[in-house]
């Protein structure tokens, strides 16, 4: 398959929670087909993540991965990762206010609170159980994913709506301050 179509907000899909992937059906060729789609389609997209959902599976599964993004510029590398059934645990080091977009939601950014430090366990695509502790941005993009597998999109978490942007507009307006306040935060907490 390759490459899928990505589920765009008003798609009940992405308003669902997906459901845990028993370790049989991880092994199947099909959940494994649908992981490099995932993959594929992630890339060909450029974003950052991909959840299940966002191509219309519903099972926790998603796909993380930064390499010097043209979407995110300013996000630290983030190598391939697979989480299947991930959760996710908030550890001491406070929240902030992160600017998100999302690829199921065309041309909109937005500010969130994200917590800063997170461990994130799960199973990667062979079964074997994992646990990351991921900081700052990195942080926030696992929770932007996670929130995806619970039916939970970026903007149901934007408290302030006057931080609602189109891409140009945060290009023309917002990057400069954003990107500073990002690279600073990274500084401060890692990734
Ligand atoms: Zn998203």
């Amino acid at each position: 398959m390759g490459v899928r179509a990505i589920t765009t907000v008003g798609d009940p899909v992405l308003r669902e929670r997906a459901r845990e992937v028993t370790p049989d059906e991880l092994r199947s060729p099909q959940v494994q087909r649908h992981i490099d789609d995932m993959i594929a389609t992630m890339r060909e997209a450029g974003g950052a993540g991909l959840a299940a959902n966002q191509i219309g599976e519903l099972v926790r599964i998603a796909v993380v991965e930064v390499d010097h993004n043209p979407r995110y510029p300013y996000k630290p590398p983030i190598p391939l990762t697979v989480i299947v059934n991930p959760v996710i645990e908030p550890l001491d080091g406070g929240t902030a206010e992160i600017n998100e977009g999302c690829l199921s939601v065309p041309d909109l950014r937005g500010t969130v609170q994200r917590h800063l430090a997170v461990r994130v366990s799960y199973l990667d695509r062979d079964g074997t159980e994992r646990q990351d502790v991921r900081r700052g941005l990195t942080a926030g993009t696992f929770q932007h994913e996670v929130d995806h597998l619970d039916g939970t999109l970026f903007v149901d978490r934007v408290t302030d709506p006057t931080t609602l942007t189109t891409w140009e507009q945060f290009e023309r307006f917002h990057r400069e301050a954003f990107v500073e306040r990002a690279r600073r935060l990274v500084e401060r907490v890692g990734s």
